[in-house]
């Protein structure tokens, strides 16, 4: 199954999106899988040291456009500029992370092309050699498989957190630079402002570590021993929809289906049973520890390591060990 596989980088204030490293990560998976050869797409303006870090990783080459126009994102600019590469190279695959401007970015350019988008994807197979997209649906219940039967290219976007940063692999790419012709572009937009998002939100993808709370912490008096645990570790404090929904914990810190999706290094669930619209937002954690006092919980079928027991003796425990 030959083929190229193309991969958006997005950037903002000199530095790449993690979604993208994601998107990257994914594609680098496909091309292994496939066989198919693997290029990164950057857009902007002076990216000359941008496009260098992405060559560092395992892409075949990286592919730069330059121009005034996309020097910040204008999607009518970014689409043209896409719809160029794309028609004339003719990937396969156009992959970018779900964040909030492919939302806008992706649907306008799989319309230009006039080829299939899948959004929000959280993984991918491969079905007797067919390329098999994940993506969840009706508010997560279902995971369902979609296969495309339009003509390629076709416009992927990944779900944050999918797919770990740390399976990125390194490497060296080429970096090509391409023209790209918007003089046709209207100009219909003017960007007056960037905002940055609120600060003190959680944001749980940027965590290495990650404590998660569940309804087996009782009530809120008790996130104490979490909190300790938490600030032993350097880490951040996740929790499941009850422990969110009884107001014990912010919604920012839900994990699963309807909250965060997380990639940490190391994920502990503490009194967490391990429900599919949990385990959704943080199976792919690289090391999963579980503390829960029934040996059958379904969250040890994804544990590194299981620990059966009481949390109130564990947790404080484990606290002290970690102290010393
Ligand atoms: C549409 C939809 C979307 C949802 N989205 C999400 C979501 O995004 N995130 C999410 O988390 N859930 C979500 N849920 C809810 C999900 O189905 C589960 O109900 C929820 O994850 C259970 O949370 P829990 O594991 O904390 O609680 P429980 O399932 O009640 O588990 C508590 C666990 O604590 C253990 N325990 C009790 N006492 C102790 C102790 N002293 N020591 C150690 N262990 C103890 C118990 O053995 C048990 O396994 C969603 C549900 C629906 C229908």
């Amino acid at each position: 199954m030959p083929g190229k596989i193309y991969v958006l980088i997005d950037h903002g204030q000199g530095k790449i999106r993690g979604g993208s490293w994601e998107a990257l990560a994914l594609g680098q998976q496909i091309a292994s899988g496939t066989g198919k050869t693997l290029h990164a797409v950057l857009l902007g303006q002076q990216t000359a040291d941008l496009a260098g870090q992405v060559a560092g990783k395992r892409v075949d080459s990286v592919i730069t456009a330059q121009d005034d126009r996309l020097a910040e994102y204008d999607p009518d600019a970014y689409t043209a500029a896409l719809q160029q590469i794309v028609q004339a190279d003719t990937p396969d695959l156009l992959l970018m992370a779900h964040i909030y401007q492919n939302i806008d970015l992706a649907p306008k350019v799989a319309a230009a092309l006039g080829r299939g988008l899948v959004t929000d994807c959280i993984g991918y197979r491969l079905n007797e050699g067919q390329l098999v997209f994940v993506r969840q649906m009706f508010r997560n219940k279902l995971n369902a498989d979609i296969k495309i039967h339009s003509e390629p290219p076709w416009i992927i976007t990944l779900q944050a957190g999918a797919v770990p940063i740390d399976d990125l692999e390194e490497g060296s790419g080429t970096v090509e630079s391409r023209s790209v012709d918007l003089s046709s572009v209207p100009e219909n937009r003017v960007q007056l402002e960037a905002i940055q998002a609120m600060k003190g939100k959680v944001d749980l993808n940027k965590a290495d570590v990650i404590v998660g709370v569940g309804r087996g912490i009782k009530k809120a008096d008790n996130l104490k021993i979490i909190e300790d645990l938490a600030q032993a570790l350097n880490a951040e404090i996740g929790a499941s929809r009850p422990v969110v929904d009884n107001d014990w914990l912010e919604r920012e810190r839900q994990i699963g289906s309807s909250g965060q999706t997380v990639s940490p290094k190391l994920y502990i669930g503490c009194g967490i049973s391990g429900a599919i619209q949990h385990v959704v937002g943080m199976k792919s954690a690289n090391c999963i520890v579980a503390i829960n006092s029934d040996a059958n919980a379904p969250i040890f079928n994804i544990a590194t390591y299981g620990i059966v027991g009481d949390l109130f003796e564990i947790v404080p425990s484990l606290t002290k060990k970690l102290r010393e």
